[in-house]
């Protein structure tokens, strides 16, 4: 159950009494709770911004791809019921939950890759929506290297199959941003790739137009990327652009400040597989990788099978105030299972140490992250 900021909510209901202006929410209850809606993205504009008077949590997790169809069939067991049995509570007890669907969801079509050793593609039944609802999912970023699969058809298809669940979906040219009003407060998130088919972090232009209208049009910015290069070689953030089998996979470093001074109140990425560090940058949390999930068949030897579920809670001008990496790892085609080695919260410590100039966080065994 998502927790309710009673004096915030209280506060929002009295502006609504006064102004006559209803949020003309759809009701949904597909979501992880019923009180949530999808938000009427011009009423910004009509209410003034309300104060954010509590902390709020955002869980954010890495790739998700819960078994693919076609063009090779590879399911969990038990149509994936359990996958997210370990960690549902955690991503259900956060306020906002958002992360990166590494496939499309549809039921019929053909890939657009030839066979080759470096060629996958992932086709989710659009049934498997339901398990992301159940999990407690709120957004769901696009922009990666396997939204196009199956060509333009996958990719609306998916669009549509996470919006009639009610979960907000953003990443592509069609589908920019997405705005829900959960609790009482408006979340806009947006997401980045490196591919022509989505919104990409090298198109500068692109990403400050994105980021700063969104901006205007919510309470918390929450930015989901996809880049760098990819497998445990990847594990460090370097300086400048990366690449990958000669692809640019942009220049994380850059995109993730840049996002923060267009407004972004936190930043996170998925795409190399592995996790990488994490940087406090003018004092909102930037995760350079949270790696892998909930992958069901791709590969998970080594570090892409840490499967770190970061919570963060930010203040109500989104600067972060603490929060906790839950280490995850995934033994199998079964979903990510708790670690009680911690071995993804100590692993992101470790190189945040390395790669982070002047870092300001620090990231005890269990994974419980502060301030320096
Ligand atoms: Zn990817």
């Amino acid at each position: 159950m998502k927790r309710i900021r009673n004096l915030f909510f209280s506060a929002l209901l009295a502006l609504l009494a006064t102004t006559g202006c209803v949020n003309n929410g759809t009701g949904t209850t597909a979501g992880s709770s019923s009180s949530q809606s999808i938000a009427d993205s011009t009423s910004a504009t009509q209410v003034a911004k309300p104060k954010i008077t509590d902390t709020i949590s955002i869980a954010m997790v890495g790739d998700v791809m819960l078994g693919s169809i076609k063009p090779n069939y590879c399911m969990p067991p038990n149509d994936g019921k359990e996958i997210f049995v370990d960690c549902a509570s955690i991503l259900r007890g956060a306020d906002v939950t958002c992360g990166n669907l590494e496939g499309v969801l549809a039921d019929k079509g053909e890939t657009r890759k030839r066979p080759g050793p470096l060629s996958y593609s992932f086709m989710m039944p659009t049934k498997s929506v339901q398990l992301l609802v159940d999990a407690g999912f709120d957004f769901m970023g696009i922009a990666n290297n396997h939204i196009f699969d199956f060509w333009k058809e996958g990719t609306l298809s998916t669009i549509q199959t996470l919006k009639d669940a009610g979960i907000g979906v953003a990443g592509t040219k069609d589908c920019e941003t997405s705005i829900r009003e959960i609790n009482g407060v408006k979340y806009g998130f947006c997401a980045f790739g490196h591919e022509e088919y989505s919104l990409r972090t090298q198109d500068t232009a692109t990403v400050k137009r994105v980021v700063t209208d969104l901006r205007k049009q919510c309470d918390l910015l929450i930015v989901c990327f996809h880049g760098g290069s990819e497998g445990t070689s990847a594990r460090h953030v370097p300086q400048g652009k990366e690449y990958f089998h000669g692809m640019d996979r942009g220049d994380v470093r850059q995109f993730t400040h840049m996002c923060v001074d267009c407004g972004a109140d936190i930043v996170y990425g998925n795409g190399p597989h592995v996790p990488r560090a994490m940087e406090l940058y003018n004092g909102h949390l930037i995760a350079y990788s949270l790696g892998n999930f909930a992958t069901i068949g791709m590969g998970i030897s080594a570090q892409v099978g840490y499967a770190p579920l970061l919570v963060a809670r930010v203040d109500g001008n989104g600067k972060f105030v603490g929060g906790k990496i839950h280490s995850f790892i995934q033994p199998g085609r079964i979903g990510p299972r708790a670690d009680a080695q911690n071995r993804a919260a100590r692993d992101i410590w470790s190189l945040t140490q390395e790669d982070i100039k002047d870092n300001r966080l620090m990231i005890a065994d269990d994974g419980t992250i502060t301030c320096k």
